[in-house]
């Protein structure tokens, strides 16, 4: 694992600095370094000179070998231009054996995004069906949130010893959620299985609720489209 110097300016202060950051994690090997991603560590910065924190997004490679998938974060994204990362991403297409692999390969903006891909993978979720999920679950709770320009996003809450997977809907100040249990999950794989083996694997570089939108478009409405019971926030 290398660190590279990435120089910027502090938000706050403007003042110009350096951060010596990692720009790939490994998920097997960087055990330390993914729990600082998942905690939000990972982003922190400190400004020496107005001796104050804050996030900073920077590049990152973030690689589970055991599902292979990569994640990529690259802050700023737009869905077009090059990506760093080709040469990477390329050598994990062919395996020990010469036999080219399917790796999942996906690009986010943020590091929250990041983070609910990489509690996602820890699952053995496919992203693809968790956003549709989100979709589907807006439809229950949509009289919770009357307007929807307050909804800022959906996240993928991991199951915990004290609940089940949840669905987070940041609304306005407040945070509505509902369960998102393996039933949900398994109903959304059948339901549109088909559908999704249609889909183009390049145009699945940024799989979000938009993506998700798109697709059920794509995909048509059927009768039977799989539901689950929304639930008031604690
Ligand atoms: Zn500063």
């Amino acid at each position: 694992m290398t660190e590279s110097t990435i120089r910027g300016e502090c938000p706050l202060c403007r003042a110009e600095m350096t951060l010596e950051r990692p720009e790939l994690v490994e998920a097997e090997e960087d055990k330390a370094l993914k729990e600082a991603i998942l905690s939000g560590r990972f982003f922190k910065a400190h400004c020496p000179s107005c001796d104050k924190d804050f996030i900073a997004a920077t590049p990152l490679l973030y690689y589970d070998r055991r599902r292979t998938a990569i994640i990529q974060l690259v802050p700023g994204y737009t869905g077009t231009g090059p990506l760093f990362g080709e040469e990477i991403f390329a050598a994990l297409q062919v395996a020990d054996s010469g036999q080219p692999v399917r790796v999942i390969r996906r690009v986010v903006t943020t590091p929250n995004e990041l983070t609910e891909k990489i509690h996602l993978l820890d699952a053995g979720y496919d992203d693809r069906l968790v956003e549709i999920g989100k979709v589907l679950a807006l439809q229950e709770v949509k009289d919770q949130l009357p307007n929807l320009t307050g909804l800022r996003q959906v996240r993928y809450a991991p199951k915990t010893d004290r609940h089940e997977a949840q669905l987070l809907f940041f609304y306005d100040d407040e945070v509505p959620s509902m369960d998102f249990p393996q039933s949900f999950y398994d109903s959304i794989g059948l339901s549109f299985a088909e559908a999704l083996a249609a889909t183009d694997p390049e145009e699945d570089l940024v799989v979000d609720t938009n993506w998700a939108v798109r697709f059920l478009k794509k995909a048509g409405s059927n009768g039977d489209k799989p539901s689950a019971q929304a639930q008031e926030s604690e």
